[in-house]
């Protein structure tokens, strides 16, 4: 899919596919695991569902997203929902004015496919540059598992162990699968979760 922009994507009558209006069931999942807890950032967090459930459970949580629509749309759900979340418009390639340590858990769910192939390599640095040390980054992406190509480009998991492969310990990588919008003929996607800790 090309996206000319990211405002574009959230510009329609209709939401973009991902855009499902509550959070990924394997997110729900992994809070319900207490896992996403702490200082929690929601990179390329959209409208903010993944940040706004860990902030229902208790965490301290930010979500940073390049759209200022998306970001706008998660401002009013966080305020509908009185849930204390932050959300702010920014380039997660470069994280590291957030300062070191600033975050106990990073949440990525669908941007780590967007990126081309420099962009990973700015991207891992950029999240560990603002990662604990022992804290973790749960990553979804679309995996190589789902056939045809609508949406975003497919990952290999030997290409998540690859940018995660310097100052990181790989934990698992499951088949999982995203929720998608019905309108877009598919109602959910092959995708991989990974499962890192920052050394
Ligand atoms: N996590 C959200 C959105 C996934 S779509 C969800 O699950 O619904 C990918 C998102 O990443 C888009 O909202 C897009 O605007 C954002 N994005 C893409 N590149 C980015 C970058 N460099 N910095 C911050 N956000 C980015």
């Amino acid at each position: 899919m090309t996206i000319p922009t990211w405002d574009s994507a959230y510009s329609g009558e209709a939401p973009p596919p991902w855009d499902i209006g509550r959070p990924q069931p394997v997110f729900v999942r992994l809070c319900g695991q207490g896992l996403l807890s702490g200082r929690v950032l929601d990179v390329g967090c959209g409208t903010g569902e993944h940040a706004l459930l860990a902030a229902s459970q208790g965490a301290d949580a930010t979500g940073i997203d390049l759209s200022q629509l998306a970001i706008d749309r998660a401002r009013a759900k966080a305020a509908e929902r009185d849930l204390p979340a932050r959300f702010e418009v920014g380039d997660v390639l470069s994280l590291d004015r957030l300062g070191s340590g600033a975050f106990d858990t990073v949440i990525d769910s669908g941007l780590f496919h967007v990126f081309s192939d420099e962009e990973r390599g700015r991207y891992v640095a950029s999240i560990a540059s603002v990662l604990a040390p022992g804290g973790h980054c749960y990553l979804m992406c679309f995996s190589n598992m789902q056939p045809g190509d609508f949406g975003p480009r497919r990952v290999r998991q030997e290409e998540l162990r690859a940018a995660f492969s310097d100052g990181w310990a790989v934990e698992s990588i499951t088949a999982e699968q995203f929720e998608v919008n019905r309108d877009f003929g598919m109602t959910s996607a092959q995708a991989w979760l990974g499962t890192f800790r920052r050394n």
